[in-house]
């Protein structure tokens, strides 16, 4: 017979164990730290996450993750138009945002999904310049490549952050500095 024992606790460790980078010891302690000396923390916590599962959702223009139809990006009337960074990733995007030297606007492509290449060209429409920030691999040269090709003819130019990004390394462990060093030196295709 299955034991009933404690059968929240496991609940809670099994779903801590669920998430991304916590491993079955973590889940333990945070579940221990939440029923124990952290019970009103834990309870904002569980609320956090539903409100933002509920209120966070996609910009219907960039992909970038929004509370609204379009994101603070998109709607920015300062931002320039002309420019767009193709990211992998909507982390990456903030990482970018984090150097706080881009003015341009973006386009997530968000892994998993298959890339909609309507979609991206409507969110192109004004822009003149299209700069790839991927992680150097042999897989976003493959992808940098196939959007360019979908794209020739809309007569933009294509750039990618410079070199300064050492390969195999994601965008987030790149320091500042030479994250902001790369996207000055693009690269033209
Ligand atoms: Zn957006």
């Amino acid at each position: 017979m299955k034991s009933k024992a404690l059968t929240h606790f496991k609940n809670l460790v099994e779903a801590f164990n669920a998430l991304p980078g916590i491993g079955k010891k973590s889940a333990t302690k945070l579940a221990y730290a939440i029923v124990t000396q952290h019970r009103f923390e834990g309870a904002k916590l569980a609320h956090a996450i539903e409100s933002a599962i509920e209120h966070i959702g996609r910009c219907a223009r960039c992909n970038n993750l929004s509370e609204d139809e379009l994101c603070y990006i998109c709607s920015d009337p300062f931002r320039d138009k002309s420019k767009v960074c193709i990211v992998e990733s909507a982390k990456d995007l903030l990482t970018i945002e984090e150097v706080g030297q881009y003015d341009g606007l973006y386009y997530v492509l968000d892994n998993g999904d298959e890339l909609d290449i309507e979609h991206l060209k409507e969110a192109l429409k004004e822009a003149d310049e299209v700069i790839f920030a991927f992680a150097p691999s042999i897989a976003s040269d493959t992808m940098m490549l196939y959007i360019e090709n979908e794209l020739q003819d809309l007569n933009l130019i294509f750039s990618k952050i410079a070199q300064g990004v050492p390969t195999g390394t994601a965008l987030e462990n790149v320091d500042t500095l030479s994250l902001a060093r790369a996207l000055e030196d693009r690269v033209k295709l």
